[in-house]
């Protein structure tokens, strides 16, 4: 290849389902709040990546493993992955909450007591409910998306589920045949963070903050985001 004046490249891992956040549209492209952000970042701070779209778990171990050099899939901002990862600037407020069938007598963690919850491996929400877990008595299956979670309890197979907040509404917003028990109470707050392998990709991170930064001050951050979420909601 002849040399030249090339732009950065980079491998951004992401979870491939994970609305309003990213998902695919119609005709397969990978979109969301998080995808708008990284593409309109991108085309500004001048680098170019391939995107890698798996389970949110093997997203971050790719990451995590140099397999990849950046992750943005709706990831959580937490203490213990401060020891793997250097997160950018938070970028979207979040919080756990859970949902079970619509139709679902369970009205309370109490009622939790000898069920089985759904869970997806590796996320925050998982551990929360793990972290509670002999405090109310209920057992585990592990899913590794959220797609396949949600069917599991509209199934029947399991009770509950436990995940981000945001994207259980947005789900059920577009037919998910859940309800969201504590919508207007999450358990845990959290920020979402685009994330790198720590002391690794330091010129993509600050790329990254640099973009945000701009988007967040022009008014096109809170553009993409009103597309995706309905502002008056
Ligand atoms: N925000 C959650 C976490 O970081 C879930 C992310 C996801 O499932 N894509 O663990």
């Amino acid at each position: 290849k002849p040399a030249q004046a090339s732009k950065p490249h980079y491998i951004i891992a992401t979870d491939a389902t994970y609305a309003p956040f990213d998902f695919q549209d119609k005709n397969n492209q990978y979109v969301g709040i998080d995808q708008d952000i990284l593409a309109t970042i991108a085309k500004r701070e001048g680098f170019t990546y391939e995107l890698k779209p798996m389970s949110f778990n093997a997203a971050t171990q790719a990451v995590a493993s140099s397999q990849a050099d950046g992750v943005i899939a709706g990831m959580s901002i937490t203490d213990a992955r401060k020891q793997v990862f250097d997160f950018s600037t938070p970028y979207y407020r979040s919080g756990i909450g859970w949902a079970t069938a619509k139709n679902s007598k369970i009205k309370s963690l109490s009622d939790l007591k000898g069920k089985t919850v759904a869970l997806k491996t590796g996320t925050a929400g998982a551990q929360y409910a793990e972290s509670i877990q002999s405090k109310y008595g209920f057992k585990i299956t592990y899913f590794s998306d959220s797609d396949t979670s949600y069917r599991d309890v509209i199934n029947g197979n399991t009770v509950a589920t436990f995940g981000d907040l945001p994207v259980l509404q947005y789900a059920v917003k577009n037919g998910t045949e859940l309800k969201v028990q504590n919508p207007k109470d999450p358990f845990n707050a959290g920020d979402y963070g685009f994330a790198v392998k720590k002391g690794s990709n330091a010129a993509l991170l600050a790329a990254f903050d640099k973009g945000f930064a701009a988007i967040k001050k022009d008014g096109t951050y809170d553009k993409i985001v009103n597309k995706y979420l309905d502002a008056k909601a």
